[in-house]
């Protein structure tokens, strides 16, 4: 049987940092992924990572005060202070590993700056800054000797004795279906942006790892805490990285105004993703838009900056919309890209099971809370996906296997499948099953909500959910049977959803990116607190938590 201490699932940032540095403690460590690991959402990430160097005057109490205001004051402070105190090094380490970041005149590290941040912080490589981490990740992933299952989807995960076991995986290239056991599981399995439509995210980012923990017992927390992204194609969904107004970018309305000066005098493009999403709505609601967007203008930054700095983005822009921002303004919207919520962690990215880790976009340690700042998410990636390799070889030295009965395991989860392979062809298509809940989603658990909205939501995707159980399955072989891995998705997207909407509806007030129209004011007696979701007998349960405060005591927040 396929065995190892620390099986870490998905192979992002989050999950190559979390293999090394469990190789590094003497774990034998796995990775799995159902793609090629440079494939992963993070190779799309383009602005950067936050690092305050104190060299160069910054310091890390600063980035951790731009954090917990970005976060809304929802973010836990004692987890952004090990974020921030540890981004220097972190991002040192990933420059000796061979990421060749941008330097200035000098010679030094460039530096960009980023929204929400009072310093340009902001590390980059060009704008595909997460493609160039990605890769050296991976090399030194070779080098490490971390085993590698690569194309192989996790299916279930494998509970003996009330414990995290293992998980099953098909291998995607045969049809075969493994049981893999562990003593320890770490999940890195990356965001569930695809459940909203359209979304910046790839199409492989859709929430498994998410909905497999919730499922086997693990809290979720801060669901509802969804970031949309202020500079997005319409209609694709595709990102125009906030590195355009990092570099000066400029809003529009149609009348050429800069609108955010009526919204964010001080910080201007550059206010939080939330605020900025947020004033682009009201002025495109307003009828100040064009055709649904605002207007992206780059034209005073020069084509000298614009190929150097943000060559790809303006590719994206030319392709998609025809626009050449050297030249013309580009329409962009905001348009769904982030989930701050996930499995809740502490500090080590223990979970609330035994053996059972989670870091980066699919985890919570409470880093972002309400509305992450720009590049933070890299930073998150890295700094926790490190800490839990760490902590989950350690946990692992000594202990022993918990018994599995292989082929118990693999013929049940292989039933299920076949199960899924022989319903009749009477039902609807995975796809238009997943557009319904993504167009739902982005009508109602926007930018704006209200609770009419988000129980039409709730509504809906009940109904879909039990049109799920009918899903047929057309291809029936072996090879590469993504319809099966399409549909398996589909449910692991449908429970992320759930969660999101009940802990929308349940936070009646608004904080960071849950905007209620219909409780439009921050309300911290009641709601300073986490809402975290459970599975329980019939649905979705929901509980809260206390926000850690350390040394920030919340105010109002203005840009
Ligand atoms: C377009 C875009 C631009 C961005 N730009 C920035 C930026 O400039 N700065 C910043 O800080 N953040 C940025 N972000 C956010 C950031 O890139 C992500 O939050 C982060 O990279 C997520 O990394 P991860 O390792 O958690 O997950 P991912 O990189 O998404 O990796 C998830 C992994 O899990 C695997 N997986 C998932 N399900 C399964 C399964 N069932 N079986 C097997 N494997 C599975 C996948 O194969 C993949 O390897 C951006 C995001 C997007 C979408």
């Amino acid at each position: 049987m396929l065995e190892h201490d620390v099986l870490i699932i998905g192979a992002g940032l989050a999950g190559m940092r979390a293999a090394i540095a469990a190789r590094a403690g003497g774990a034998n460590a796995a990775i799995i992924s159902k793609v090629h690991p440079v494939r992963s959402h993070s190779s799309a990430a383009q602005g950067g990572i936050n690092a305050a160097l104190t060299d160069r005057g910054d310091e890390w109490e600063d980035h951790a005060y731009d954090t917990i205001k970005g976060s809304d004051y929802l973010g836990d402070q004692d987890a952004i202070e090990v974020m921030c105190r540890s981004a220097g090094q972190s991002l040192i380490d990933m420059e000796h590993m061979g990421v060749t970041f941008n330097r200035d005149e000098e010679g030094k590290l460039g530096t960009r700056a980023f929204g929400g941040q009072r310093r340009a912080r902001t590390f980059f490589v060009g704008d595909f800054t997460g493609q160039a981490l990605l890769h050296v990740m991976f090399e030194q992933l070779i080098k490490s000797g971390v085993q590698r299952y690569e194309e192989w989807f996790v299916t279930s995960l494998i509970i003996e004795e009330g414990q995290v076991a293992g998980v099953t995986a098909l291998e995607i290239r045969t049809g075969k279906l493994h049981a893999i056991r562990a003593k320890s599981v770490i999940f890195c399995s990356g965001g569930c942006g695809r459940l909203f439509e359209p979304s910046t995210n790839a199409l492989i980012v859709t929430g498994d790892g998410m909905a497999l923990a919730y499922n086997a017992g693990a809290k979720l927390m801060d669901m509802e805490m969804v970031q949309y992204h202020p500079t997005t194609i319409s209609g694709s969904g595709v990102l125009l990285s906030e590195a355009a107004r990092g570099e000066g970018a400029y809003l529009r309305d149609k009348n050429g105004e800069r609108f955010m000066e009526k919204y964010a005098p001080n910080m201007m493009e550059l206010a939080s993703r939330d605020v900025v999403s947020r004033s682009e709505q009201t002025e495109i609601n307003a009828g100040n838009g064009v055709n649904g967007c605002v207007l992206l203008d780059c034209t005073h930054l020069g084509e000298k900056l614009i190929m150097e700095k943000l060559g790809q983005i303006r590719e994206l822009g030319l392709d998609l919309t025809g626009k050449d921002m050297i030249k013309e303004l580009v329409p962009i919207r905001p348009g769904m890209h982030y989930i701050m919520g996930g499995i809740k962690t502490d500090i080590d990215g223990q979970t609330n099971l035994p053996g059972v880790y989670a870091a980066g976009e699919c985890a919570n340690v409470s880093v972002h809370g309400g509305n992450r700042l720009g590049a933070n998410s890299l930073l998150d990636t890295i700094v926790f996906g490190e800490r839990s390799g760490t902590h989950a070889a350690a946990f692992t030295r000594g202990q022993s296997y918990i018994n599995v009965n292989e082929g118990e395991v693999v013929a049940r989860e292989e039933q299920r499948l076949q199960g899924m392979l022989d319903r009749p062809d009477n039902g609807d298509r995975w796809g238009k099953i997943r557009l319904a809940m993504g167009d739902s989603m982005n009508r109602n658990v926007a930018v704006f909500r209200n609770k009419e909205g988000i129980e039409e939501t709730i509504q809906e995707l009940q109904e879909l959910k039990t049109r799920y159980t009918s899903v047929p399955v057309h291809n029936k072989g072996k090879v590469f049977n993504t319809d099966l891995i399409f549909a398996l998705e589909l449910g692991f997207m449908l429970d992320c959803a759930e969660t999101i909407a009940v802990s929308a509806l349940e936070r009646k007030e608004s904080r960071g990116a849950q905007f209620r129209i219909d409780y439009p004011k921050r309300d911290d007696e009641n709601w300073l607190k986490h809402i975290v979701v459970s599975q329980g007998e019939v649905g979705p349960e929901l509980s809260n938590l206390p926000v850690t405060i350390t040394k920030w005591t919340p105010e109002e927040r203005k840009y």
